[in-house]
């Protein structure tokens, strides 16, 4: 197991996002979704050029609710990511002035998407966050990341057979709302209605 911290530049972002963006937080579905079909397009781009052995086969990105384990898990069969992707990708949160640009724009949620803090918005109802991830890349190695809302994280290789990724979330208690269907269903009839890529939730 490696364990190290997440660079952040200015302070810790994650008060931030929760202090700031938490009358919004219903949209970290909306982000974390469009991640899983960005992950898939960019695999079928990769099949497209020939870059992917054998048949991507099914690619539809599953919504799973676990109401024992209080998780909620955003399931993609895209292209996945190896350790060092993780690494650059998860770990380092810099832009410069985060904190006053989200000062300036806190009242405008929608940007949050658009700077590379999507996957982060996760931490405005979790309290941990795992990300259990293969890369596409043949003899590529499954690992997850861990991360309880803090600059800390841990990196494991794990045993994941197939392709891409689970952001599993453990939602906090404050926001119990969203370990419930029909407040998932509703998020997804409002956010991601028309996706390119097939996302099944439940029986829907
Ligand atoms: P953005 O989507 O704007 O790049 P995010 O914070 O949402 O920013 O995600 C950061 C990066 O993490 C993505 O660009 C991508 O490289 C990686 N990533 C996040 N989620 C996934 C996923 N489900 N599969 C593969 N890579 C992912
Ligand atoms: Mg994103």
């Amino acid at each position: 197991m490696q364990k190290g911290n997440i660079s952040v530049q200015t302070e810790n972002i994650f008060p931030i996002i929760k202090k700031f963006l938490y009358s919004d937080h219903e949209i970290f579905l909306r982000e974390l979704v469009s991640n899983a079909v960005d992950a898939t397009n960019k695999l079928r781009t990769l099949a497209k050029r020939g870059e992917v052995k054998g048949d991507i086969g099914d690619t539809t990105i599953e919504i799973l609710l676990d109401a024992d384990a209080q998780t909620l898990t955003i399931r993609d069969k895209g292209i996945g990511m190896t350790a060092d992707e993780v690494q650059k990708y998860l770990n380092q949160v810099a832009f410069s002035s985060a904190s006053e640009f989200l000062e300036k724009y806190k009242d405008d949620a929608s940007i949050i998407g658009h700077f590379g803090l999507g996957f982060y918005s996760a931490f405005m109802v979790s309290s941990k966050v795992e990300v259990k991830t293969l890369s596409y890349q043949e003899g590529a190695q499954g690992v997850t990341w861990t991360c309880e809302g803090n600059p800390e994280y841990t990196l494991e290789e794990n045993d994941k057979d197939f392709r891409g990724t689970d952001v599993i979330l453990h939602i906090n208690d404050e926001d119990k709302e969203f370990l419930e269907n029909h407040r998932i269903q509703q998020l997804l009839d409002k956010y991601c209605k028309f996706l390119p890529v097939e996302i099944k939730f439940g029986t829907r």
